[in-house]
């Protein structure tokens, strides 16, 4: 089981009309700061407001017209690019979540179609259940990330970034599960071998970067970031996305809370941009001069916009957050 640039090429086509192409725009600021051109690619400009709808659509379309529908037990973007990418295909689809998850997101995932089923207390329970669903009911699971069509998906991004802009010398990518960097660099460097792709997380909970450290999946502990669609593991079986990542991303960069914080800020008051704290490790990574620029032309993916606002208010007022047992000190913007 692998992934090719013809299955990128594949998924395409069968995701176009669905998911937005979307715009890839210069950040002056960023620019100036990084000394080279640097680009964001807008995939807060989705329908569901992150770039999981791609793979999420992809995945769907390999599952038959007819058949009994899908599931999956994310609370996150991809629970709702699921909902989203089986109503835009007819298919039901079923969002297992514990009790304790939040009723907004809770309500966002039925917006979009989705049936929620709650169980249990915790995502295993959740879990368990979608695989009951798949057992006993016939539905299809859509993985997050460890899968060839999602990866297929997230790589369509790849090809997006160099039809735009060919003369791109690094692509810095938000990093979790790795599907979204494996596709971006497979379709990447098929495309421009000589292309880097930096994988960017949080320091705290850096599933990827230690599991390929190590060569084999490592737990973390998940804890309170403003990155929250950067957290959880690799999956203690994984098949895909370790294997990729470990033979096509050239570094991995770490940054902290307050980098994320007064990224957020930046992108706000620069750009006038609302993104999630797992959209701007790239320009924090930037910003805090853990990569250099200055080799060309680089790109980031503002991989989603779905933050809770009082947060978000929180961050571009300059007012203190608290993260779990983390107080981050607030700063007005330039303060
Ligand atoms: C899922 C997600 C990521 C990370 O994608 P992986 O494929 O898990 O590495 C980054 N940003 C946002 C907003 C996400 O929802």
């Amino acid at each position: 089981m692998s992934v090719t640039l013809a299955d990128i090429l594949a998924a395409r086509q069968r995701i176009a009309g669905v998911a937005v192409r979307t715009p890839l725009v210069p950040s002056p600021h960023m620019s100036r700061i990084s000394g080279a051109d640097f680009l964001m690619k807008l995939e807060t400009t989705q329908p569901i407001g992150a770039f999981k709808l791609r793979g999420a659509l992809n995945a769907v379309a390999g599952v038959a017209a007819g058949a009994p529908g899908v599931t999956c037990c994310s609370t996150g973007n991809h629970g709702r690019g699921v909902a989203y990418a089986a109503k835009a295909r007819g298919l039901p689809a079923v969002v297992c979540m514990s009790s304790l998850v939040p009723q907004a997101k809770v309500n966002g995932i039925r917006a979009l179609g989705a049936e929620v089923r709650i169980v249990g207390r915790s995502q295993d329970d959740a879990h368990r259940e979608s695989l009951r669903l798949v057992r006993d009911d016939g539905l299809t699971e859509i993985p997050p990330f460890d899968d060839p069509l999602v990866i297929a998906g997230q790589g369509t991004i790849g090809l997006e970034l160099l039809e735009d802009r060919p003369d791109l010398a690094a692509i810095l990518v938000p990093l979790s599960g790795g599907g979204l960097a494996a596709g971006i660099a497979l379709a990447a460097k098929a495309i421009k071998p000589a292309i880097r792709v930096i994988g960017i997380t949080m320091d705290r909970g850096a599933a990827m970067a230690q599991s390929v450290r190590a060569g084999t999946p490592v737990d973390v502990e998940e804890v309170a970031s403003l990155a929250d669609s950067l957290g959880g593991g690799i999956g203690r079986d994984n098949k895909l996305t370790l294997s990729i990542c470990r033979d096509l991303l050239d570094d991995y960069v770490l940054v902290t809370e307050q980098e994320i914080y007064d990224a957020m800020q930046t992108l706000y008051f620069e750009d006038g941009l609302v993104a999630e704290g797992a959209s701007v490790v790239g320009l924090a990574a930037v910003m805090a001069g853990k990569v250099s620029a200055g080799s060309g032309p680089t790109a980031t993916i503002l991989t989603g916009r779905n933050v809770d606002m009082a947060t978000f208010t929180d961050v571009v007022s300059g007012r203190g957050v608290t993260l779990g047992d983390v107080e981050l000190k607030g700063h007005a913007y330039g303060a």
